[in-house]
């Protein structure tokens, strides 16, 4: 049974930089977000983490062999439209039920399965006890929760969600991409409303029984090792006081990873500082800011944020 860290949340929360420190920890192989990987490395030929094209990609190639024999064997346009019909927020509440619709059963089986299917060939390739996925969904967590063959732990990101809102204003080109394309941006109310979806439909998944360990993504960089002990713990790893010497309060340093898709930041190698990113207390208009404040009020309370925000 192949053990997945799945980490969670709305994008721009600090996801991929958990990831990719939970990645650098003995027994753990971050796989970035699996969920992109039918459409932009199988479909596409997009850039894997290593630099490499996903085909030249030693990693991915023995992955894809001991999976479905070869890339060439999955039906991409099967998976997408699996995806559409099961995998999408709409399909939350039909997923968090106690019990599935009978003709939907199936369709979440052979769409999880195509997941647990590279989970346990990239354990067995990489050699690690624990899998990270860092697709982010919820739509998937909660797909997953129904897949058989799959320890699932779930690690949930939040940030503040006025920081979030201002992130998602931002232009980030798409390296892997290659032709200048831009990663979506959304309005803060767009984002504010995501933002309450994605973290409630997380809740939710814990309710169901999930194991779900609820990360801030601000108090975890302020003490990373603290944080990372604590997640690898919740994987079921021990970590000992030189398997954490890459990180420090200030910085990290991080080796390269075959990490599928995601955040450009995912092609980040050697030092990184670790920093909690404010910007948004000056840079976001206020009455953006007490917009997103008042949507996201009830659940920034429960996560302990304060609803007046000092500059
Ligand atoms: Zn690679």
């Amino acid at each position: 049974m192949a053990r997945v860290l799945y980490i969670g949340g709305l994008g721009r929360s600090g996801t991929t930089l958990i990831e990719r420190l939970l990645g650098e920890l003995p027994g753990m192989c971050a796989l970035g977000e699996v969920v992109h990987l039918w459409q932009r490395d199988i479909r596409d030929d997009e850039r894997c983490g290593c630099g490499a094209a996903f085909s030249a990609c030693d990693f991915w190639d023995a992955v894809g062999e001991r999976a479905f024999g070869g890339w060439h064997q999955v039906d991409v346009y099967r998976v997408l439209a699996l995806r559409e019909m099961v995998e999408r927020t709409r399909h939350i509440p039909r997923l968090a039920a106690a019990r599935l619709p009978e003709d939907h059963v199936e369709l979440i089986e052979e769409y999880a399965g195509y997941y647990s299917a590279i989970y346990e060939a990239a354990a067995m390739v990489s050699g690690a006890s624990v899998v990270i996925d860092s697709s982010k969904h919820s739509a998937l967590a909660h797909c997953l929760r129904w897949a058989p063959g799959i320890d699932l732990r779930v690690v949930h990101v939040v940030r503040d969600a006025r920081g979030v809102a201002y992130s998602w204003t931002k232009t980030v080109v798409r390296p892997e991409a290659g032709d200048g394309a831009e990663m979506t941006r959304y309005s803060p109310t767009r984002s504010a409303l995501l933002w309450n979806a994605h973290n409630a439909a997380f809740g939710l998944l814990a309710r169901r029984g999930v194991p779900v360990r609820r990360v801030r993504y601000e108090q975890f960089l302020a003490d990373p090792r603290r944080g990372l002990r604590e997640l690898a713990g919740f994987a079921g790893l021990d970590v000992s006081a030189a398997d954490l010497d890459f990180v420090t309060e200030e910085r990290a340093e991080l080796k390269p990873v075959h990490s599928a898709a995601g955040n450009p930041m995912r092609f980040t190698v050697g030092q990184v500082p670790l920093r909690r990113d404010d910007t948004w207390r000056s840079a976001l208009p206020p009455t953006q800011r007490r917009l997103v404040g008042a949507v996201c009020a009830p659940l920034l309370r429960a996560y302990g944020y304060p609803l007046r925000s000092s500059r």
